[in-house]
């Protein structure tokens, strides 16, 4: 089991400061497993302890879902020392949980992004094998066209000889400026620029918006986030 800092714990869940934290414990106002408690700095496991903080007890969950409409800017990862994070995004009483992306949007792509601690839900959702469908809304500098449905729909050999399975391909407005939505199955790196790119096209804006069951709440702002709800949880299992 994984254990941390009782003064980490509760401050990382919005409890107040370390400082804070502290003198609290000090009072004598917080028990773990009935006991009262009076140094920060042990080390607890919120998975398997029970906490009380003045009589509260605190709820600690296993696991977190959070949907985000990612922004451009920000990378799909937890943690790099130069470039914000996704992750970062999160406050901090999100952080205790240690939640990590399901899958990954270019940098410059926005929309829907799963965070979660949840690893079997994310091999589930990221397996090659299972053909999750995930739907992109683009932006095409150059006019898409039947013709491109047909290719797409045979799947496209992309600049490294890979042939993609067949995606669908939907065109919303064309012209020389084109606006699509397509589903594809699988997750090549950068494969909705690539496929285009295999006919000729060059995608100026990219949004993620389904993932399996799960679309995208559009009354998320770029940059914020929300926990799924249960039905949303249950439709994407
Ligand atoms: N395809 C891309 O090219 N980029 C993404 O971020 C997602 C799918």
């Amino acid at each position: 089991a994984k254990t941390l800092r009782l003064d980490k714990l509760l401050s990382n869940m919005g409890y107040g400061t370390r400082k804070e934290i502290k003198s609290v414990v000090k009072k004598g106002w917080v028990l773990v497993n009935q006991q009262v408690v009076k140094d920060s700095s042990q080390h607890v496991d919120p998975s398997q302890d029970k906490i009380m903080v003045n009589g509260e007890e605190l709820v600690y969950r296993e696991y977190i879902y959070v949907m985000m409409n990612k922004p451009q800017g920000v990378i799909s990862a937890s943690f790099d020392p130069r470039v914000k994070t996704v992750v970062d995004l999160l406050p901090d009483e999100y952080q205790v949980y240690e939640p990590f992306p399901i899958g990954r949007l270019d940098k410059d792509t926005e929309g829907l992004l799963l965070l979660s601690n949840d690893g079997k839900l994310s091999h589930e959702l990221l397996s090659p094998k299972k053909h999750i469908p995930k739907t992109y809304f683009a932006m095409i500098d150059g006019n898409v066209d039947e013709k491109d449905v047909a290719l797409f729909s045979e799947g496209v050999v992309l600049e490294d000889g890979y042939k993609t399975l067949p995606g669908q391909l939907r065109i919303l407005k064309s012209g020389e400026q084109s606006e699509i939505e397509l589903t594809i199955y699988e997750g090549k790196f950068h494969q909705v620029k690539r496929m285009f790119l295999a006919v000729g096209k060059t995608v100026t804006y990219l949004k993620r918006i389904s993932m399996g069951n799960l679309k995208l709440d559009e009354s998320l702002e770029l940059g914020d986030f929300r926990e799924l709800t249960a039905e949303e949880l249950e439709i994407l299992r």
